[in-house]
């Protein structure tokens, strides 16, 4: 049995962040993750985009965000548990908790930070005769490497912030892009619409409201899409169609541990520690909700940083904490190797 002071279920950027705050107070984590890597939706859904609103990055590629978040934590060894999804949950005597996956695999530890974000996610798919068949030979429910579509035309229908932030994007790798949506005015962010009408005017994106897709034609590959548009028929010619019409989240087992749930996300005290209904579980992330809360990175770190001072206390009940900036006290990994280069550059602060 794998014995840790944190398990962290969820290995996207809230969860790998817990491992460097649990570090620096001493406190040692493993991770489980179903996905076979880590970094969540950011390497899952999105690792070639870039991300703008990280504190001191100005524009990084999530899946690079996911390699320094990694590099980060490296010094404080935490284990990993990956392609396996958390099942079942059981509370000892001791306080402690089990947790055992889909493969059997048993992992205790003194408190379980749930960061499980959307939970196992399926894209919402359209009702559309041969909709099987065209997966992989030009239906596509993510853009993974967006170098697959380089030189190709591509027709992205959807209305959210998928679909239009990956229609700015492609439309520089692209030859053709395509946005169809079935109303006029798009759900997502005002300055992506912007983008949008911008990118239209310059010839860079066609946009086609209203209007739906209602068929696929090819022999082997997708070669033609039917689209509906004022009650009219009409065919584009394209190598790729990308429907983005958002993920079916789905909490799977966790949703049985007797956490209180609402709207598929776990209920939190978020004016303490994002401790949920159970002491010792806490959620953190996407996963989690609360009055005000947003589905952001900088938000799942805030919310880690202040489970792992909970989870502290939890441990070390009665023992005061005092706060030190990590430009005073250094980051002391788990392996000493940082201890000395640390000490000699604080002292020449000093
Ligand atoms: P996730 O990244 O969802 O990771 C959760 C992990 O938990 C997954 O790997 C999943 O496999 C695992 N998991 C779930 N259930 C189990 C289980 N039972 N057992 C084991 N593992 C489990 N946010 C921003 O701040 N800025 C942006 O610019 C931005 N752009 C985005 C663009 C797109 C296209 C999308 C889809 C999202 C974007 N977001 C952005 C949102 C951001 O990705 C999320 O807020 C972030 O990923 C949440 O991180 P997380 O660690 O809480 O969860």
């Amino acid at each position: 049995m794998i014995q840790t002071d944190i398990l962290i279920i969820g290995a996207g950027p809230t969860g790998l962040f817990t491992v460097f705050e649990a570090g620096l107070l001493k406190l040692k984590c493993h991770i489980l993750d179903a996905l076979p890597q880590p970094g969540g939706q950011l390497a899952e859904l999105y690792p070639k985009k870039p991300i703008f609103d990280i504190p001191g990055f100005p524009e990084v590629l999530a899946g690079d965000l996911v390699d320094n978040l990694m590099e980060q934590i490296k010094q404080f060894q935490p284990g990993f548990t990956l392609g396996e999804r958390a099942e079942t949950i059981d509370k000892q005597e001791d306080g402690t908790f089990i947790v055992t996956s889909d493969k059997g695999t048993q992992i205790q530890a003194h408190a379980v930070a749930i960061a499980g974000g959307l939970g196992s996610f399926e894209p919402r798919k359209p009702l559309l005769e041969h909709l099987n068949f065209y997966e992989d030979k030009g239906i596509e429910y993510f853009v993974r490497d967006p170098e697959k579509f380089r030189n190709k035309r591509v027709v992205i229908a959807g209305g959210g912030d998928s679909a239009l932030d990956w229609s700015i994007f492609l439309s520089n790798v692209a030859s053709e892009v395509t946005l169809v949506h079935r109303r006029n005015e798009f759900r997502g962010a005002l300055d992506s619409v912007e983008k949008v009408q911008e990118l239209k005017d310059l010839g860079k994106i066609k946009l086609i409201t209203p209007a739906e897709v209602i068929g696929l034609k090819g022999a082997e590959h997708l070669e033609e899409i039917v689209l509906e548009e004022n009650a009219a028929r009409r065919t584009i010619q394209t190598d790729y169609f990308i429907p983005l019409f958002g993920l079916t989240p789905k909490l799977g087992p966790i949703a049985n541990w007797g956490l209180e749930i609402e709207k598929n996300a776990i209920k939190v005290d978020n004016s303490l520690d994002y401790q949920t209904n159970i002491p010792g579980i806490y959620a953190i992330g996407d996963v989690n909700t609360y009055p005000g809360k947003l589905k952001l990175i900088l938000c799942g770190f805030h919310e880690a940083t202040l489970m792992c001072q909970s989870v502290y206390q939890r441990m070390n009940p009665g023992k005061k904490y005092v706060l030190k900036y990590t430009t005073v006290s250094g980051v002391d990994g788990f392996d000493g190797s940082r201890k000395e280069a640390e000490k000699a550059i604080v002292k020449s602060i000093v």
